[in-house]
């Protein structure tokens, strides 16, 4: 039969009146949103990059991440339970518009199949599958998973959950006494089966519940914005306006503004108060759902150390509403030991469905610590004046810039004659064990007829001084190596470290230093591809450790696979790939002294713990915190870099 709108309702009209101060309480609710974010620097973009980004980058991510919610399935019953209630609300909020215009203008919805298939069936589904999603939150509320509650629960969502579910329910009521009163509606699977348990004499019941019902609907509406539930709007706009590239990017510092001698003031170094980040790092901080996936797999936080990335985001999400942008005391709260137990890993980025970008509010509040305030921990000082005296960071190294190859005939890379570059870096060069990476990859090299060459004098890129916050010295640093590829007319660099080769890449360019470089790992199985090199397998069973600097930052994860491939079996650690924990080095922390677990200990225990033989990896600072960490559980040398492996194969 078809279905009269508003039946048994005498001006029922009225509730559209209501949604009008609904939609108005809404918007005032989400301008103060506005109004506080606006509050943040205005990032500066170059407007031509812009049209060639709205649909591949904006749209693309706004659809996939923020729509489809494609990050917050990674947690399958999260996600689906969030799929339930989204799409569910959808095709309801759907349905209630076309009952609206069917009463204002007639709109024929109340016949034939689309009556039938949609307007019986589809919203029925649609409700009950939003209450089940809404069971699934209101238990979890409950009983939360640990990662909720730890360091700090969030209030709120409660309240929604309940007027959600009061309005789904009385809207079934309604449907069901209406049924019941009127005559079955085979399509309406769960108002026919209310209907069978509902007097279709309760007209009066059936008034109240049904404005009981529109009123909820309206007070739900109202109150989103005042509500953790805002987050239906600033996550999606978080999720398009985030970097596409993977892992963060720091941008480098344009330490111009600082020679402006008719400046009013001079502009900070870092961030230190609210104000000091910009819109969309604000942005970030409102859309924080507290849901602590980024805690869960954030090294720091589960080994004991003061950090949680969800902390840092909930202290300045807190703030924000509260008004307290200008509070100084947010390094104070956060603590200078919670920012410099950061390894930079982008673990919490990875994990987080709201796509926001940690690594760099901790960087930012570093940058001032180190630059501004002197703030640093001693060990990473240290390094850092190592840095500034002998262009690296390992001091008290007993090793001379030539010890790594002094038997070895290796090349200088010659102007105009030479096609690569082996860039060898600070840490291969001054630590003994990394050594024998460059040893190993001068072999692989030699034996495949590469045309290489090494700088006269080995030297940072810089790295260590940028992730520990002294950006002034990465600049230095990295501007001094631009000169020089200059002058020898770098075109092509092989990285032996993925913290070089994410340097020459994100960092470089914007400073004019554009050179197409490619990481030894990838290089390595380019050969073996091409058939330059034919390693031999040794049939041993190899797992592999992801750098977070090459899979995780820069989604190589494949080349270091088909080269241990070659070599032997291939075994997977539970966490790998994008998923993969960090070795505890990164971030100046290789240079730190760790309260808490150690977490090379942790990794090294997960790699022995799969049985394999070895372990491989493709990073020095990697290849030094796990041979350090496989001490822990046995003497034998267990950890090699996948150059030694491939080396040893051509042996
Ligand atoms: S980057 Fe890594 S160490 Fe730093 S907060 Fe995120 S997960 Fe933790
Ligand atoms: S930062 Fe992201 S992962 Fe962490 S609590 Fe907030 S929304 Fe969740």
């Amino acid at each position: 039969m078809t279905r009269i709108p508003y039946w048994n309702i005498s001006y029922g009209i009225l509730i559209d009146l209501f949604a009008l101060v609904a939609v108005i309480v809404f918007a005032r609710g989400a301008y103060g949103h506005w109004l506080r974010i606006r509050q943040g620097k205005v990032r500066v973009r170059k407007a031509v990059d812009l049209p060639g980004k709205i649909g591949p980058v904006f749209v693309y991510a706004l659809v996939t991440k923020g729509i489809l919610g494609a990050k917050l399935y990674k947690k399958i019953f999260t996600g689906v339970a969030h799929g339930f209630l989204f799409w569910g609300m959808l095709v309801l909020g759907v349905g209630t518009t076309l009952v609206v215009l069917n009463v204002l203008f007639g709109l024929p919805v109340f016949q034939g199949g689309f009556n039938r298939w949609f307007m019986s069936f589809f919203l029925d589904l649609a409700g009950f599958a939003a209450l089940i999603g809404l069971l699934f939150f209101l238990i979890r509320r409950w009983l939360p998973p640990e990662r909720l509650v730890t360091p700090k629960a969030r209030i709120g969502f409660s309240v929604q959950i309940g007027i959600l579910m009061a309005v789904i329910i009385t809207g079934f009521l309604v449907e069901g006494i209406r049924i019941a009163a009127t005559g079955p509606d085979p399509y309406a699977f769960v108002g026919n089966f209310m209907a069978a348990w509902l007097p279709g004499s309760a007209l009066a019941a059936h008034r109240i519940l049904w404005w009981g019902h529109g009123l909820l609907c309206m007070l739900f509406i109202a109150y989103i914005p005042y509500s953790p539930m805002m987050h239906i709007l600033l996550v999606p706009t978080n999720t398009a306006l985030a970097d596409p590239m993977p892992g963060s990017k720091m941008g480098v510092m344009d330490f111009s503004s600082f020679d402006d001698e008719d400046a009013e003031e001079m502009p900070t170094l870092g961030c230190t108060r609210l104000v000091d980040f910009t819109r969309k790092r604000l942005l970030d901080y409102a859309s924080c759902l507290w849901c602590g996936r980024c805690h869960e797999v954030c090294p720091a936080a589960s080994t004991e150390k003061p950090l949680s990335p969800k902390g840092v985001m909930v202290t300045l999400a807190e703030r924000l509403t509260n008004g307290q942008v200008e509070d100084e005391n947010l390094i104070d709260d956060i603590t200078e030991e919670a920012l410099f137990a950061c390894t930079t890993c982008t673990a919490c980025m990875e994990a987080c469905p709201a796509c926001i970008n940690q690594p760099k509010t901790i960087l930012k509040f570093r940058q001032n610590l180190v630059m501004e305030q002197s703030r640093i921990p001693e060990l990473m000082g240290k390094a850092m004046t190592s840095l500034e005296q002998r262009a690296h960071p390992f001091f008290g190294t007993g090793s001379g810039p030539k010890e790594w190859c002094k038997d070895l005939d290796v090349p200088i890379f010659a102007k105009g004659e030479t096609e690569y570059l082996l860039w060898i870096g600070c840490s291969v060069t001054y630590e003994e064990r990394a050594q024998k990476i460059a040893r190993a990859m001068v072999r692989i090299l030699d034996r495949a007829g590469v045309s290489y060459g090494i700088l006269e004098e080995s030297r940072c890129t810089g790295d260590p001084a940028k992730q520990m916050g002294n950006e002034f010295m990465f600049s230095e640093l990295a501007q001094t190596n631009i000169e020089e590829f200059d002058d020898l007319g770098v075109e092509k660099i092989i990285t032996l470290c993925p913290h070089c080769y994410n340097s020459f890449t994100r960092h470089y360019p914007p400073m004019g230093g554009n050179y197409t470089v490619i990481p030894h790992a990838v290089f390595i199985d380019q050969l073996i591809a091409g058939g330059k090199i034919v390693p031999r397998s040794g049939g041993q069973s190899i797992v592999y450790h992801d750098p977070c600097y090459l899979g995780r930052r820069n989604r190589i994860f494949d080349a270091p696979r088909n080269v241990i491939g070659r070599l032997g079996r291939l075994v997977e650690m539970p966490r790998h790939g994008a998923e993969s924990f960090c070795c505890g080095g990164g971030g100046g922390n290789y240079w730190a002294e760790e309260v808490g677990t150690r977490i090379n200990q942790v990794r090294s225990k997960e790699a022995l713990d799969t049985g394999a033989e070895r372990i491989a990896t493709a990073c020095p600072f990697c290849l030094l915190m796990i041979t350090d960490g496989t001490k822990k559980f046995t003497e034998e040398p267990k950890a090699f870099d996948i150059a030694e492996l491939v080396a040893e194969g051509l042996e």
